[in-house]
């Protein structure tokens, strides 16, 4: 796929129900994170694969554990929050990867265990004290916005540092690192930019006080680019459709611009 200059947003996703549905395409996404991994001359223990979940009913989930399946991406809270509770019988650790109002931290501080959408001091602020009065902690990537587009949540990469500044403050939030969402084309020279553009900048936060970034990770990529993200440096991939098959929401759903 990365050798031409195409990606397919369109490709057939053939849903997954059984467990073995699931075997097959995680070894299918495990083949193809592996191969751009290769290519990119990178260690695949570098890079997690973090399954999205979002729309999918709780018996698919159950054969996607089965399968193997163990942490797992949710993009809105309620949805998250109602499956962790139908799940709590599972070992699954629940990833927030979506925008957060700073009115749904409670109940992000009662059952996740990571966030990856962090684009704002107020809901830092709301998490640290949610989080300590659970007794809990939470791991976070700050979501930057490198497509320019105004629509599109995280925040502009010219307010990072100062924003890292202030999160150190929070003891409860654990930064991972840096998250963003590429610009939704089939053009990879459109989208290429936007994760190198991630990279730099964590290259440059770094260099500026390493200790404002934790380890650093990039979290980027999704099921139609997550290969051109690991050929520039993606350290987590979030990846639904490939895995689970097609969603029926459109992306609008989700992210307002898209297009
Ligand atoms: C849904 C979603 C993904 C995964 O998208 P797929 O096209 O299903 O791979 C990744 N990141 C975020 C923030 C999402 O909401």
């Amino acid at each position: 796929m990365a050798e031409n200059n195409a990606l397919n947003h369109d490709e057939q996703f053939s849903t997954a129900v059984t467990v073995e549905d699931f075997r097959d395409n995680l070894a299918e996404v495990e083949r193809r994170i592996s191969a751009a991994a290769e290519r990119a001359g990178r260690d695949r223990q570098e890079i997690e694969l973090l399954p999205v979940s979002k729309t999918v009913p709780q018996e698919r989930i159950r054969a996607a554990v089965a399968a193997g399946c163990h942490k797992l991406g949710e993009n809105k809270v309620q949805e998250a929050h109602r499956k962790s509770e139908e799940m709590a019988d599972l070992d699954i650790d629940w990833a927030v990867i979506g925008h957060l109002q700073s009115n749904k931290a409670k109940d992000v501080a009662k059952f996740a265990s990571e966030f990856q959408a962090l684009d704002r001091i107020k809901v830092a602020r709301a998490l640290d004290r949610r989080l300590e009065a659970e007794g809990r902690s939470l791991d976070v990537y700050v979501q930057v916005n490198t497509s320019a587009e105004d629509s599109k949540f995280g925040m502009p990469p010219e307010e990072l540092t100062g924003f890292l500044r202030q999160v150190r403050e929070f003891d409860r939030l654990n930064i991972q690192g840096l998250m963003t969402l590429a610009v939704f084309s089939s053009d990879i020279e459109r989208v290429r930019p936007c994760f190198q553009q991630l990279r730099e900048l964590r290259d440059r936060t770094r260099e500026t006080d390493p200790s404002l970034l934790g380890p650093a990770r990039l979290s980027m990529g999704m099921s139609g680019d997550f290969e051109v993200a690991i050929e520039e440096g993606a350290n987590c991939v979030r990846v639904g459709q490939a895995i689970f098959g097609r969603r029926s929401l459109p992306d609008s759903h989700y992210w307002p611009e898209n297009g």
